[in-house]
């Protein structure tokens, strides 16, 4: 007994965190595809058997998510801004009043109480502009992996100017720029930016707080280019955490006890 599960049915990847008390004890994820359930037990499946556990180590799995009810052997669910609220509110020590999480296909900003609760979120969701699934085409037009732009972006001075918005368009911005022999540098430092004023956009000024701390997560956080272009537009400092896919996962599993 003692250990909790939360599983992150995301848009592009599947989380599972292993916790016990509020520890972190193993982590992993796997991308989204169909047979999401079945995906999700391979991964608790694969946790009990390197922890050397057994099913009944397990006081309670839940799960949270855009596919958090097909997850219908979890044990409870937990909707996708309280948990992350949850687990960023724990992981900071109490410390963040503001979550900017930026997943496969939406983004998301949510204020939170001194207590942790969720105040309010504002979220996009209706374009994939300033989301993962923007870099990910970004990353595939570039021929440069993904995991390489933030360094990339740090070689470059001055960012390029993007003038669409859409990622339709952005793609052939991209694809003319390359032609004309812009350095791929530029593009991504230009990228960042642009996905930077989204959600500078979507914060809105007179929404950052000034009692505690704002941190940025969700798989796009790992980019030290996004979170440097981020601070840039927002005059301000922007915590990142470590594992910051994992938030919203640790924040379902801690969440209801
Ligand atoms: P969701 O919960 O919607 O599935 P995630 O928070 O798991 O989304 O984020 C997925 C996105 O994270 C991917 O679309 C990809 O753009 C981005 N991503 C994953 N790993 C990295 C990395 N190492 N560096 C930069 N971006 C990454």
């Amino acid at each position: 007994m003692g250990f909790k599960i939360g599983l992150d049915l995301g848009s592009t990847a599947i989380k599972m965190v292993l916790v016990k008390g509020d520890k972190v004890e193993w982590s992993r994820l796997v991308a989204t595809a169909p047979g999401q359930e079945a995906l999700a037990l391979d991964l608790v499946k694969g946790a009990l058997t390197e922890r050397g556990l057994g099913d009944g180590d397990i006081e309670n799995i839940a799960a949270t998510g855009y596919g958090k009810k097909l997850m219908t052997s979890a044990g409870h669910t937990v909707d996708e801004i309280s948990a992350n609220a949850t687990g960023l509110f724990k992981l900071s020590s109490g410390r963040c009043r503001t979550i900017i999480n930026i997943g496969g296909q939406d983004l998301k900003v949510i204020n939170l109480t001194e207590k942790g609760k969720v105040a309010d979120f504002k979220m996009n969701d209706k374009c994939a502009a300033g989301t993962g699934r923007f870099f990910e085409q970004a990353a595939r037009i570039l021929d440069t992996p993904l995991e390489s732009f933030g360094e990339m972006s740090k070689l470059a001075d001055e960012p390029l100017e993007l003038n669409s918005t859409c990622v339709v368009f952005a793609e052939s911005e991209i694809v003319s720029l390359l032609a004309k022999g812009v350095p791929k540098e530029r593009i991504i430092k230009g990228l960042h930016h642009s996905v930077a004023r989204r959600v500078a956009n979507l914060l809105g000024r007179h929404k950052v707080p000034n009692d505690g701390d704002i941190y940025l997560d969700g798989g796009p956080s790992q980019n030290v280019g996004l979170l440097e272009a981020l601070e840039d537009e927002l005059l301000m400092e922007v915590k990142v955490l470590p594992n910051p896919q994992y938030t919203v996962a640790f924040g379902a599993a801690i969440s209801g006890y």
